[in-house]
Parts: structure tokens; sequence; C-alpha cells
């Protein structure tokens, strides 16, 4: 969705297009106008966030003078919404006070196996579900997941759990097999620059784990977001999961202070995943307690029923009882920030 205030000779020429088709806050085509004081807007996208934005907009215009009005402003950022995201799941909001624990295998490897997982998580309170199933791998020899029969697969035993599930899609064949199946649609780090996959992302309605490039910048991460934003999609949830740095123990290096820099910039979610910062299971725990302490709407971390035999990185996959272990201290420390686990 795009909003943009349009003024002169654009403004003339949509006003008599609309009137000649009798709108004024009307349907044309995938686009929709809005007059107010003086100015019109244009706002196109899909049908309830067209309506939603326009509510929301109403409630800025009471509060703010029309401060929105400056089309400069990202739809990301917060000059343009300062009211902070969030994003239901079932009852629970992820952007509220809830604390999130997504978690889940790297890849979904075997049908009975992980079904067996989710139950053990299910248990700890987890609702969100991680699993990959298209595995983009260094090496083509390496297992590159159950691809398409494998979203089914997740959905499917998600659904008979009552749980969601979230699995990354790399290009349009994965997203029209993951629509059906999947909750929310992550966007892997190596893809958060593919704004020509973004903007096909954005026609789906889902939600939306945009994780953070290796390598890339706040700004080149908030447009990204922008790019679903602007495409009709709403439901961003942000992730840092490690960057590149000179430091040469570990996978990346996981950026907290993202956390303070994003909150500062957007009304988007941010979660983080230590599991691909760290590429160590050891180190996941105190960064997971890190994030949580920092700010974090929730984590992401990898979990495996027997990390020395996961086809995909099991350095960095915890057992369950360390899961379960990690998941006690979370509860404890949350209690302390006036937060709660889910
Ligand atoms: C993943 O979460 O499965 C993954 C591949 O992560 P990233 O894109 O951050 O490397
Ligand atoms: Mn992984």
């Amino acid at each position: 969705m795009w909003l943009a205030p349009l003024k002169g000779e654009e403004r003339e020429k949509l006003a008599a297009q609309m009137s000649a088709e009798n709108a004024s806050l009307q349907k044309r085509k995938d686009t929709w106008l809005w007059e107010s004081r003086g100015q019109a807007y244009l706002v196109s996208g899909h049908k309830e966030r067209a309506v939603e934005l326009l509510q929301k907009m109403r409630m800025h215009t009471a509060m703010k003078q029309l401060s929105c009005s400056n089309s400069k402003d990202l739809l990301a950022s917060k000059r343009y919404l300062e009211e902070k995201r969030e994003i239901a799941f079932g009852k629970k909001l992820l952007g509220s006070r809830d604390f999130f624990v997504i978690a889940g295998p790297c890849a979904l490897e075997e049908a009975s196996s992980f079904a067996q997982q989710l139950k053990q998580l299910k248990r700890q309170g987890v609702r969100l579900v991680r699993a990959g199933c298209y595995k983009p791998r260094t090496s083509p020899y390496s297992f590159t997941g159950l691809e398409g029969k494998g979203y089914e697969l997740l959905g499917k035993i998600c659904r008979e759990e009552g749980m969601f599930c979230v699995s990354e899609v790399l290009d349009e064949r994965s997203l029209e097999e993951a629509a059906a199946f999947v909750d929310v649609f992550q966007i892997g780090a190596r893809n958060m620059h593919n704004h020509s996959l973004l903007k096909k992302v954005a026609r789906y309605e889902k939600k939306v784990l945009l994780k953070r490039g290796l390598c890339a910048t706040y700004q080149e991460w908030l447009l990204s977001a922008e790019c679903l934003l602007n495409g009709g999609c709403f439901d961003v949830i942000l992730c840092e999961r490690g960057i590149r740095s000179f430091c040469d123990e570990g996978r990346f290096t996981l950026d907290l202070q993202a956390l303070c820099a994003m909150r500062e910039k957007t009304h988007l979610p941010i979660i983080v995943d230590p599991s691909h910062a760290c590429g160590k299971s050891a180190w996941v725990p105190s960064m997971a307690k890190a994030a949580l302490a920092a700010g974090a709407d929730g984590i992401m971390v990898e979990v495996h029923p027997d990390p020395a035999s996961a086809r995909c990185d099991g350095d960095q996959a915890l057992t369950i009882q360390q899961f379960e272990k990690m998941h006690q201290d979370l509860g404890s420390l949350a209690t302390a920030l006036g937060r709660s686990i889910c």
C-alpha cells in the first residue's frame, strides 16, 4: 500500500476521474481516494489494509494536524505512525508485553520426530514454531530441505497442535507452495536486499518475518521493510540475526544495538535470532536473555531432538533440555522486567 498527498494538476486530474466515476472515497481498480482539509490522499493496496490505514490516518490527523501528510516519511517510520505495531497470534500480541519465544529445528527433516518435538515445545508454552523447508546451502550436496511438501507437513502438524508456523520463502514458486500452509513468510538474511522478491511477498495477505542482511545497515533494513509496507503488507516483524564483523569466534556478531536504533526509527516489532548469530548452542541462552533485557519483542531459536545428527545447523541447535532451562531463565527475567513469556 502506498499513500501520497496529491496536489495541483495531479489532484485535479484524479478528482475529475473519480467524480466521472462518482467516487469520493471509493474504489477504482485497486485505488481509493480520501479527501481531507483540502488535500487528497491516494491509497492503494488491499482493501482491508486501506480501511485500517484510513482509520489510523483519521486518528493521527486529529492528533497531529496532518503531520503524516509529508509523503517523504517512510510508512515503516515512527514519524509516519508513532503507535507501535502489534501482530496477533491467537490472543497473544507480538509487539506487546508478551515476549515471544519462537522455536523449532533449522529444517523440517522428518514428520514424526518433528510432531513429537512440537508437543514438547507446546508444553513449554511455545505458540509460534520455526522450520525451514527450502534450505539454501553453501554446498549443493548438502540437505536442501523437503521443499513444497515440507510446507504442507509443517502447516498440517502445526494446525493439529493449534500452533502457528514461520518458514522461509525464496522465490515465486515457494511462495505459492507455502501460502496455504505457513502463517508467517520468512525472508532470509541473504534475500533482504531482494526487492523484487519482497514486492511479490507483499501481494500475499501474510505476516512477514524480515531478517536483517549479513552486512545491511539499519537504513537498508528499514527500506526493505518499506518495500513490504508499500506493497500492502503491514504485519512485518524485523529480526536481528547477527552481522559480519572482525570477530573470529562464532558465526556472526549479534548486534543488540540494533534494538535501540531500530526502535527509534520504526513502529514495527523487532525480534532477535541468537542461534544464527552465535552459531554455537552454548552461547545462545546468554544472548537470548540479553535480547529480552534489551527490550526485544521476542527471540527465534533453533532446537533439535539430537543436534549431533541434525542435517542442518546442528552446532547451534539447543536440545530440548537446554531449551527448557533457557525458557525457565527467560521466564524469571521477564517477570523481573514486568513482561511475560509466550
Ligand atoms: C534461518 O533462520 O533458517 C536462516 C537461514 O537464517 P538466516 O537467513 O538469518 O541465515
Ligand atoms: Mn539454521
